[in-house]
């Protein structure tokens, strides 16, 4: 029973958690924890799913079980298969859609933009309004309408939180959990998850705003862009200026962030821990 038990742990951590892990809206207050628990319980989802069909070779060997329930031994096999190559078409359809679009817009920031000489990029537009450009050939760019609307250290802290954007590369981890997320069927989807996740990157990039600048600056900031638009090229989050507030002042939990390691380690632990049972 144990390739059932795998292929059921991977069920849970792909399907499952991301619905239950979205509620849990405390972890915000660890997100370097939380983003690390959300990457194991991704992987660890994908691991039991590969490891599936090697838990069935020792039941192939000695032939016993096999014989006697040959559906579990099928059906299992079958649901790692499905999970492989729905995570695969994802990958594929995700990098595509996501370089095309990077691509195309860094090419209208360069024909659009002056170049101020610091690896930033300004747009001639009133709205305030900024975002990185992640990738090979990175950028950040700002519009004319945040330049005029904010004070030097409040600039500081926008540029501050989108480098951190770039140095982290937030980009790749958000496009793993994108290439998850759109592997899993529509219906069954947790709606919160890839939202969630986008909060906890912006509230990392915020922390690096504020070691920069301070709380009050970086606040201040924060409102300043929040009612800017930003074209969706993978990283940023919209509307979430106010949660981001408060949590700019929030400490780091211990706690939760202990919490969050353990839940990675077990994520992570289980799956080989499974498949070495089922060679014993
Ligand atoms: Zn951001």
């Amino acid at each position: 029973m144990l390739p059932l038990a795998l292929a059921g742990l991977a069920l849970a951590l792909v399907w499952v958690a991301p619905g239950l892990m979205a509620g849990q809206t405390r972890f915000r207050r660890a997100p370097r924890a939380a983003l690390l628990a959300w990457q194991a319980v991704s992987v660890g989802g994908v691991l039991a799913a590969l490891l599936v069909p090697l838990a069935t070779l020792p039941m192939l060997l000695r032939g016993d079980e096999v014989t006697e329930h040959p559906w579990v031994t099928a059906l299992a096999v079958l649901v790692s298969v499905a999970v492989l190559l729905r995570l695969l078409v994802s990958g594929h359809l995700v990098g595509t859609r996501l370089r095309a679009a990077r691509a195309e817009h860094r090419e209208l920031v360069d024909v659009l933009g002056a170049d101020d000489g610091n690896g930033v990029r300004v747009l001639e537009h009133p709205m305030p309004t900024a975002y990185c450009i992640p990738g090979r050939g990175s950028r950040v760019v700002l519009t004319r309408g945040v330049l005029d609307a904010l004070p030097p250290d409040q600039l500081a802290a926008v540029v501050e939180h989108e480098r951190a954007h770039l140095r982290a590369r937030h980009d790749l981890l958000l496009e793993f959990f994108t290439v998850v997320h759109e592997s899993v069927p529509a219906r069954l989807r947790a709606p919160g998850a890839l939202a969630e996740v986008r909060l906890l990157v912006e509230v990392l990039a915020d922390r690096a705003a504020v070691r920069r600048t301070g709380e009050v600056t970086t606040a201040r900031a924060l409102l300043a862009v929040a009612e800017g638009r930003v074209p969706d090229i993978g990283v940023g989050a919209a509307a979430s200026a106010p949660v981001r507030m408060r949590l700019l002042t929030a400490g780091v939990q211990p706690t939760l962030a202990a919490a969050a390691y353990a839940l990675a380690v077990t994520a992570l632990v289980l799956p080989p821990a499974l498949l070495a049972l089922a060679w014993t």
